[in-house]
């Protein structure tokens, strides 16, 4: 039999690649791990994890103003935008510096550089050339900017973690859920924004419903909103300000424009395709139910596979792995009904089908929905309101899918996607007895159908 330095080598030390890593080792394997960054992968250093804090930070502006409806009086406030940044970036190096531990405590190697394949079993990273039993690529993905003139100018959500200065005048482009939220982060700070999509609506793949509702709320809260439209170019003035020429012929005067606009998977120059790893059209590892990739002994986890692209899934993908190749426990990870959440302001969370989807797949299909203003809006006088919807499958009475716009709807998803994942039917949502008063009750109490 050869013999391999390592057992496993793992590409990648983000979400799926971290998890892997550590569980192999768990089950004994001789592991090491690449990583050309910073441990903790996009999610820690410059996704989820930073941007729910810069989220907290921007919902301070509505809190000040609504202050005012139950008595306060609240002085003169202002933002340091650099001192946001430093805290932010003091709590990102604690957890850096956990993840990275998580691997070296688990007797893992960890390797400080961009790592490759120059062949099928051999990694070379820093100088050296490892040799492999199983090899994971957990390379994770890449913001990408629209192909236009004066695109080098624009920043993604890389570098918006670190401005120096916060922008008075931002304009975000795209229409997913980063763009939405970058724009919501940067209007709650106090910046004027405008969203521009070129698509019909925003959050394409969400349910119809809390697309509209989202658009219209975000509107409500100051954000200049513009859907449908295309961008042509963009220009930098003398002073340095920023000029963005849309395709109506109109244009927009900013100081940063940030590209939200999608994202690649990370496999460029990772010598994949020299040892046969088959990839798609748009460069992510193509992997079977199993992460096993075109290559019997070469896995693939996370965004780089460009399946559910999301932190959750991305460990579980590589648990999955990890228990499957060497702790003798074959399972998959599960894609179905996999819950989300957009921290938009207001945000939202879905979980299961969206009306249309269900629609497509059942032959009848029972919609509740409520459309109310929070309790708390009652006395800050703020025009808000939640969205609720339940999509159930007429025939079997099971809810396919729940979906919500409003004040901590990922925190209430989370509760309702454990009964979507035991398949609960609308008639169990009714026997839960509701706690009140909240919005979440609003769930167990939805009682006529808007439409069948
Ligand atoms: C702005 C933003 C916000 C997000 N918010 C959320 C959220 O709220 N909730 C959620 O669930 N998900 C969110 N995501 C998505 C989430 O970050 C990803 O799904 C998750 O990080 C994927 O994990 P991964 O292990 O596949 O890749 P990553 O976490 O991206 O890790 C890949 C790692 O591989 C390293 N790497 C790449 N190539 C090489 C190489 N050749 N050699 C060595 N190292 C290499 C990279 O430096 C990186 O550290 C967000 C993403 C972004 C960009």
């Amino acid at each position: 039999m050869t013999q391999y330095d390592v057992d496993l080598f793992v590409i990648g030390g983000g979400s799926g690649g971290v998890r892997a890593g550590r569980i192999a080792a768990g089950h004994g394997a001789r592991v090491a791990v690449a990583e050309e960054y910073r441990y903790g992968g996009t999610c820690v250093i410059r996704g989820c994890v930073p941007k729910k804090l810069l989220v907290y930070a921007s919902e301070y502006a509505h809190g000040f103003q609504d202050a005012a409806g139950f008595g306060w009086s609240v002085g003169d406030t202002s933002f340091d935008w650099a001192r946001l940044i430093a805290n932010k970036d003091k709590e990102i190096g604690r957890l850096e510096r956990i993840y990275r531990g998580l691997f070296e405590n688990a007797g893992a190697k960890t390797y400080d550089g961009r790592a490759r394949l120059v062949d099928a079993h051999t990694v070379e990273v820093a100088g050296q050339q490892i040799t492999a039993g199983t090899i994971l690529i957990a390379t994770g993905g890449t913001p990408v900017k629209p192909e236009i003139p004066g695109a080098e100018l624009m920043i993604t959500s890389n570098e918006a973690f670190h401005l120096p200065e916060q922008p008075k005048r931002v304009v975000v482009l795209g229409g997913g859920y980063i763009a939405v939220e970058f724009a919501g982060i940067f209007n709650g700070l106090g910046s004027q924004v405008s969203l521009v999509y070129r698509g019909e609506q925003i959050l394409r793949g969400f349910d119809d419903d809390v697309r509209n509702h989202l658009a219209a709320e975000i509107v409500k809260s100051g954000i200049d909103l513009r859907v449908k439209t295309d961008i042509v170019k963009l220009e930098q003035a003398t002073d340095g300000s920023l000029l963005l020429h849309l395709g109506d012929g109109s244009s927009i005067a900013c100081d940063a424009v940030m590209a939200a606009t999608g994202r690649k998977p990370n496999t460029q120059g990772l010598g994949l395709e020299a040892v046969g790893v088959a990839l798609d059209a748009d460069g992510a590892v193509q992997v079977d139910a199993w992460s096993q990739s075109s290559v019997k002994h070469i896995y693939a986890v996370g965004d780089v596979t460009n399946r559910i692209n999301l932190t959750p899934v991305a460990i579980r993908e590589g648990h999955a792995f990890a228990d499957t190749v060497f702790g003798n426990r074959p399972r998959q990870a599960d894609h179905a009904d996999v819950p989300s959440a957009v921290f938009s302001q207001p945000p939202v969370g879905s979980v299961g089908l969206t009306e249309a989807q269900a629609r497509q797949r059942y032959s009848a299909v029972d919609i509740y929905r409520t459309s109310f203003k929070p309790m708390r809006h009652t006395l800050s006088g703020r025009d808000e309101r939640i969205l609720m919807k339940l999509v159930v499958d007429a025939a079997s009475d099971r809810v396919l899918g729940a979906h919500m716009v409003g004040p901590e709807a990922g925190e209430i998803i989370q509760g309702i996607a454990i009964a979507i994942k035991a398949k609960a039917t609308k008639a169990d949502f009714d026997a839960t007895v509701g706690i009140h008063p909240t919005a979440a009750e609003e769930f167990v109490t939805l009682r006529e159908k808007v439409k069948a």
